[in-house]
């Protein structure tokens, strides 16, 4: 039983196209569906950020709005508070009384006192009257060293306004205090006559004090668009639009804001701040930003109108806890995106490995499969190779025991064919002799009777002589037909040629042969069985007539000579030589060009296989110039 081992590796192991293809697929797949996830979280923290951080904005506008209308309150109650002030203080008889005696110390001193006590408020700096000049006659701060009496205020908006008859109203920096004030104004009258001004700073620090406690950064702009109070110092005076130059000259006529910077505040992107009454985000550069220390720069600004006409108060509050946030809201959003991205690609895993397994379950029994048909394949090949081979063994057994058979029997066949045909030449040599020795028989016992004793004795001994020669020719035939082992003996090739040629003397005279024998040393020997040898000669001689036979020339030359450390035999022939398709198969067993009946084919074939047997060779080759020659070589005896 043959077993065929063949390894796992040489299985090719290939998986069915579907699910080639289909792992192919989600391999090609993969990163487009990473890209497809990444674009997907950036879209929604993008996205999430956006609306969350508009929503977050809007909740703080909504939540700051309250507040705005609170300090909106607040300033125009301040502002409008002490309003009716300065015309009440005009109507006082002190007041009236220092018209009446402007140069009368004792009523400058009443009314100066009047004023101070008219300062009914803390944010009320300062009450005074000027006469029609603008000149300072009374006022509250009398005391103290930046007194207001006896300046010219004539150039203040606010005094000219209240000449005109009306109320003035007037923000500025106090060009004796250099303290910015709310200034409000009122005409003194007697006898419906305008004979001075009153007027009453209102400082607004309180207020901006206040707002500077709070978180949020509160700007109050005039209708020109100067920030004239902010909770932030730094943006004080700071205009929120670039100041047209006929502008910039009135403020310097009236000396509104003293010599301060009047350059507009811009975010970081050198816009104006927004002035309508929405929300808008801003962010300031870091050297705008209210707080130099502070981070971020991002604010919400919030506006309204405030009476007086023009004013606004614009509300700047902290994003950064809403951008925080927003920021904390879509990272969430984010985050949540790609847990679900994650657990889709984690599901979408799970599937192609557990595919993968099975695909690899499938191709490792497929492998198996057919390693176990391959080997059932392999192992029925290798068993009828093995029977075939027994069979093969047992037919060429078989056939060498044929072989052996056949060769033993045409050995003897050939002999038997040989003598066959040697049979009439014989019967030939033997009937000759035989009715000779009748006729000398007879002739002797008619001379016995005439007692003619000498013919009788020449007669009796021509018998002997005849009688002994038809031995020598029955001893021949004898030893062809023997089939016992060969007797190796040195033998004398002469002698040998000579029994054969007396074995074919009828055929060579039958074809009328000119035989030539040429013998180097006629003593030579070789050590080999001389019956077999004859046989041999006989079988060559034989082809030899028949090459000849029928030929004008029927030379037949049979030579003996030492060739090397062997002896040769030479039979030439002049026949007409051996033919190119005959000489490959020369020595073949049954081969023959002669008729059937005729030829055997076994001649050669035994004669090589008799000189090989006796440790010689013989050869065949052609003659130049026609005929064939054979070599016998023997071993020297
Ligand atoms: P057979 O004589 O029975 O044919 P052989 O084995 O003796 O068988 O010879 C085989 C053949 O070799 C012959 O048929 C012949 O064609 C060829 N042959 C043998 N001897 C000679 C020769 N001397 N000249 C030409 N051909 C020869």
């Amino acid at each position: 039983m043959i077993h065929y081992n063949a390894p796992m590796s040489a299985i090719p192991v290939s998986a069915p196209s579907a699910e080639r293809e289909e792992s192919l697929r989600s391999r090609t797949r993969t990163p487009i569906l990473i890209g497809v996830a990444v674009i997907l979280c950036i879209l929604t923290g993008v996205l999430s950020w956006r609306l969350s951080l508009d929503w977050q904005q809007a909740e703080l506008a909504a939540a700051s709005q309250p507040r705005l209308e609170f300090y909106r309150t607040a300033l125009s109650q301040k502002l409008e508070e002490f309003r009716y002030l300065p015309a009440l203080v005009g109507q006082d008889l002190r007041i009236q009384a220092l018209f009446a005696e402007p140069l009368e110390a004792r009523t400058i001193d009443v009314a100066n006192a009047y004023l101070d006590s008219s300062r009914v408020d803390p944010s009320i700096s300062a009450v005074y009257i000027m006469d029609r000049t603008g000149l300072t006659l009374a006022s509250s701060n009398w005391r103290d060293p930046t007194s207001y009496i006896g300046h010219n205020y004539g150039f203040r908006p606010y005094f000219k306004e209240a000449l005109e008859g009306s109320p003035g109203r007037f923000y500025g920096i106090g060009v004796t205090t250099l303290e910015p004030g709310y200034f409000l104004s009122a005409p003194i009258r007697r006898n419906g006559e305008i004979i001075g001004v009153a007027a009453a700073k209102i400082a607004l620090d309180e207020l901006e004090q206040n707002w500077q406690r709070s978180a949020d950064l509160l700007l109050v702009a005039d209708s020109t668009g100067v920030l004239l109070s902010a909770s932030a110092a730094r943006w004080r005076y700071r205009t929120l639009r670039p100041l047209p130059e006929h502008i910039l000259r009135h403020l310097r006529s009236t000396r509104q804001y003293v010599d301060a910077d009047l350059t507009p505040l811009t975010d970081a992107d050198g816009e104006p701040l927004p002035v309508f009454d929405g929300p808008k985000a801003i962010r300031f550069t870091a050297a705008d930003h209210p707080h130099a220390d502070a981070g971020g720069g991002r604010y919400l600004v919030q506006s309204v109108q405030v009476d007086p006409p023009g004013w606004r108060l614009l509300m700047l509050t902290d994003l950064s806890a809403a951008r925080e946030r927003a920021f904390a809201n879509a990272s969430a959003a984010t985050l949540a995106v790609a847990f679900l991205i994650s657990l889709g690609v984690y599901a979408q895993l799970r599937r192609r490995r557990r595919l993968e397994r099975i695909a690899s379950q499938r191709a490792l029994q497929r492998a198996a499969d057919e390693l176990e048909l391959r080997i059932a394949e392999r192992t029925a090949e290798l068993m009828r190779a093995n029977q075939d081979l027994q069979q093969n063994l047992q037919a060429r057994q078989q056939a060498e025991r044929i072989l052996t058979e056949t060769r033993d029997a045409a050995i003897q066949g050939g002999k038997l064919a040989v003598l066959g045909q040697m049979a009439a030449g014989i019967t030939h040599e033997i009937n000759q002799p035989l009715a000779a020795m009748t006729t000398l028989a007879d002739n002797a016992i008619r001379f016995l009777d005439l007692d003619r004793k000498d013919e009788v004795r020449s007669n009796l001994g021509l018998i002997s002589q005849l009688a002994q020669r038809m031995g020598r020719i029955v001893a021949q035939l004898k030893t062809f037909s023997r089939r016992d082992a060969a007797v190796l003996q040195p033998v004398c090739v002469a002698e040998m040629v000579a029994n054969a040629m007396l074995l074919v003397d009828s055929r060579l005279r039958a074809v009328e042969a000119d035989v030539v024998t040429v013998h180097e040393d006629p003593d030579r020997t070789v050590l080999a069985d001389s019956t077999r040898v004859e046989q041999v000669l006989v079988n060559l001689l034989m082809n030899a007539c028949d090459a000849i036979e029928g030929r004008p020339v029927r030379r037949l030359t049979v030579s003996s000579d030492r060739d090397g450390a062997m002896v040769r035999v030479t039979l030439q022939d002049s026949g007409p030589g051996i033919g190119p398709e005959v000489m490959p198969h020369l020595f073949e067993a049954f081969f023959t060009t002669k008729p059937a009946g005729k030829g055997l084919g076994l001649g050669l074939a035994l004669s090589r296989l008799i000189i090989e047997s006796l440790g010689g060779t013989l050869d065949a080759a052609n003659i130049e110039g026609g005929g064939a020659r054979f070599e016998i070589r023997l071993p020297p005896g």
